[in-house]
């Protein structure tokens, strides 16, 4: 850390430096990302700049090639961090357990356990990863689910619900992991257009309340409306970052406002 950078106590998540190549194809060429507590960050770009591989990435499901990752209740202050992981050096299967224990993920697609409950979808991870009492596990994925009104729909099966309803459960299976950060890919690109507005209003609930989170989205509307902050990645790099109001609507670089022009006439 140089002289001139502050230290910011306030700092939840501070990633530097992602790298990442799938074979030839390098995805992400030195991603820097920080998330003070509280905040909504949005992430935006085309299809395949990397966006769900940085997301990937801070939960432990890819690990990138170099970078690192600090997380804390102040990750940003030297005696912060409650964990540093440096990716160009080894990082091990309990390095992983530990990133997974501080950020949890809502994906595109659910991912929902299709042979579970919904009851067990949301405690399997407190009981089995986090080694939760049981009973305690319950009454917090009961309260969550009431939260969301889902409670009537604790026994029943991922197939019998709506998209809107499984990716409800998806977030309440992510907030019983008591994470530091929330991910969210795309929370509601896979959903019918009359089913995206229950999701975004419960994540816009969880941003009112002070969750901090990530939300890769293409709702750019409701990126303005939600998130702190806007980062725009192309090609693997961070193109333009900034205030929500000014990357979307007073974007700097030419590529962003490309793209926020091509998605405003998308909808
Ligand atoms: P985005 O979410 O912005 O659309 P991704 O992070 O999903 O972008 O993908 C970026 C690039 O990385 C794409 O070219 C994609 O094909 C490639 N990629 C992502 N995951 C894998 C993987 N597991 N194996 C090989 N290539 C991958
Ligand atoms: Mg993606």
């Amino acid at each position: 850390m140089s002289p001139t950078d502050p230290v910011d106590a306030s700092l939840v998540l501070s990633a530097r430096g992602l790298t990442k190549s799938f074979g030839s194809n390098t995805v992400l060429r030195g991603i820097d990302l920080d998330v003070r507590r509280g905040q909504v960050v949005a992430l935006i770009g085309p299809s395949g700049s990397g966006k769900t591989t940085v997301l990937r990435s801070l939960n432990g499901l890819e690990v990138p090639d170099g970078g690192t990752v600090a997380f804390g209740a102040s990750a940003g202050s030297p005696g912060g961090k409650d964990l540093e992981l440096d990716f160009g050096g080894a990082v091990g299967k309990r390095d992983i357990a530990a990133l997974r224990d501080r950020s949890a993920m809502v994906f595109q697609h659910y991912n929902l356990f299709p042979h579970m409950t919904v009851l067990k979808n949301v405690t399997e991870g407190p009981v089995q990863v986090q080694k939760r009492p049981k009973a305690e596990a319950q009454a917090d994925a009961l309260r969550l689910l009431s939260r969301v009104g889902l409670a009537e729909k604790r026994d029943a099966y991922p197939f019998q619900l709506s998209g809107g309803q499984q990716q409800r459960v998806g977030i309440v299976r992510a907030l019983a992991l008591k994470p530091q950060l929330l991910l969210f890919d795309e929370p509601t690109s896979a959903l019918d257009p009359e089913l995206v507005g229950e999701v975004l209003s419960v994540i816009k609930e969880l941003a009112e309340e002070g969750w901090t989170m990530v939300i890769v989205t293409h709702e750019l509307g409701f990126a303005r409306h939600v998130a702190d902050e806007v980062v725009f990645m192309d090609g693997g790099v961070v193109v333009e970052r900034g205030p929500a109001a000014e990357v979307l609507g007073a974007p700097q670089q030419e590529r962003t406002k490309q793209f926020v022009k091509r998605i405003q006439h998308e909808v």
